[in-house]
């Protein structure tokens, strides 16, 4: 049986996405976006790949959470385009270990991690939609697809112009 791929396509033109589908624009960056995301990264490199849409790889390791690593990778290379995106919630070395990932602008999962039986865990089961306070008000944030429970607060500070 064929199954389908773990990404998406992503219409690219982010007016358009916006107006249409409503507040969801999570995929699109621009310069600005980019800026901000370097001073907020939480010790994360570039988790972004522009025009391609990951959420249905992340959901999948998340469902695959407690089983043999092996057979989990397995799967997931045969249904990627490239294996890189495993690795944005995956840790390679211990050392790469984080409680959440954050994988585009308001858009954030757990960390996870493969335990010395060979079996995929998550880095800290504690951490989930009620951690986090959100970095705006303009944007939905979610972990693991979840709504933050947490709503803004104004702290004072400026905040951050997002895309609107
Ligand atoms: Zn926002």
């Amino acid at each position: 049986m064929l199954k389908p791929p773990l990404f998406r396509k992503v219409n690219t033109r982010a007016r358009e996405v916006h107006h249409r589908f409503g507040g969801d624009y999570r995929h699109q960056r621009n310069t600005e976006d980019e800026l901000r995301s370097e001073v907020v990264r939480q010790g994360m490199h570039g988790h972004q790949r522009r025009g391609l849409d990951y959420t249905p790889l992340f959901k999948f390791l998340l469902s695959k959470v407690g089983q043999c690593w092996d057979d989990v990778y397995a799967e997931a290379i045969s249904r990627l385009n490239s294996p890189e995106p495993i690795f944005w919630l995956v840790a390679r070395h211990q050392h790469q270990q984080h409680d959440y990932v954050r994988v585009a602008e308001a858009s954030y999962y757990s960390g996870l991690y493969i335990d010395e039986g060979g079996v995929l865990q998550v880095v800290n089961p504690n951490v989930g939609p009620s951690s986090l306070p959100p970095l705006c008000a303009c944007c939905t944030h979610t972990f693991n697809g979840i709504r933050f429970t947490q709503s803004f607060r104004d702290n004072g500070e400026p905040e951050w112009l997002c895309e609107t």
